[in-house]
């Protein structure tokens, strides 16, 4: 009987129907099972694996049942000098310290490292974010770049027909001069520093470097350190080109 049952339902780990539901990351999850706080159709669960039905069994945390999820999207004007991470072992400044709690967890899409500043994407939708930031979709990324000097037209020849990174093949990016040390630099991928790397491997040091567009939306609204919900509006021209 239990078998019929679970081969009908879609059956997966307790940790994943708490980070699925957006209550938590899998780590914190596993973490709220193993201290007791989770229970499975009224019986406190610590086993992490244990298999559940996702959308049969009755989980709760503390008391309060798992509620269908909520997709949350926001967009931050990421500082320079703050690190995207949850945590940092040098207790330097988070991006999380700069957006509070938001009663879920969200997880940025597309980390910025730490000197680079911009448009930075926070969500639980796991859909989205892969969408985002996968090579295949293609979404564009575009960078305001300050050098040391003006790009020279070989190099922007170099970029645009997608250059070698470390024997790592790049896709072709594109550049556009906005005076004489500033480009604008768009990329479909987002490897490691990849935009810092492409230009130091050119010969430039890169001075500042601003996240400025993802997809359609030009972000113009935030100042450093401001974050906001996004509207339907903003998602839609995030999802377009
Ligand atoms: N490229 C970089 O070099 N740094 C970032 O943060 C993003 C893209």
């Amino acid at each position: 009987m239990a078998l019929l049952r679970h081969t009908a339902k879609r059956v997966v780990s307790l940790s994943r129907v708490l980070s699925k539901s957006g209550y938590t990351s899998r780590s914190g999850a596993e973490q709220l099972i193993r201290e007791g706080h989770v229970k499975v159709n009224h019986k406190v669960v610590r086993n992490p694996s244990y298999r559940c039905a996702m959308e049969e069994d009755v989980v709760t945390v503390d008391g309060k049942r798992l509620g269908k999820k909520d997709c949350v999207y926001i967009m931050m004007n990421k500082p320079a000098g703050v690190v995207t991470t949850r945590s940092d072992e040098h207790m330097r400044k988070t991006v999380y310290d700069i957006l509070g709690d938001v009663g879920r967890y969200v997880f940025p899409v597309g980390r910025l490292d730490k000197d680079t500043s911009g448009l930075l994407i926070f969500t639980n939708d796991n859909r989205f974010g892969e969408r985002l930031t996968s090579p295949n979709s293609k979404v564009p990324k575009t960078y305001r770049v300050r050098l040391d000097r003006q790009m020279k037209p070989q190099d922007i020849l170099v970029i645009e027909k997608g250059m070698n990174l470390m024997n790592e093949r790049l896709m072709p990016a594109s550049v556009k001069i906005l005076d004489a040390t500033e480009i604008e630099m768009t990329i479909v991928e987002g490897k490691n520093r990849q935009v810092r790397r492409m230009c130091e491997a050119l010969g430039y040091e890169v001075r500042s470097l601003t996240r400025v567009k993802i997809g359609g939306y030009y972000q113009r609204d935030l100042g450093p350190g401001q974050w906001k919900y996004l509207s339907k509006d903003d998602l839609e021209k995030l999802n377009s080109r």
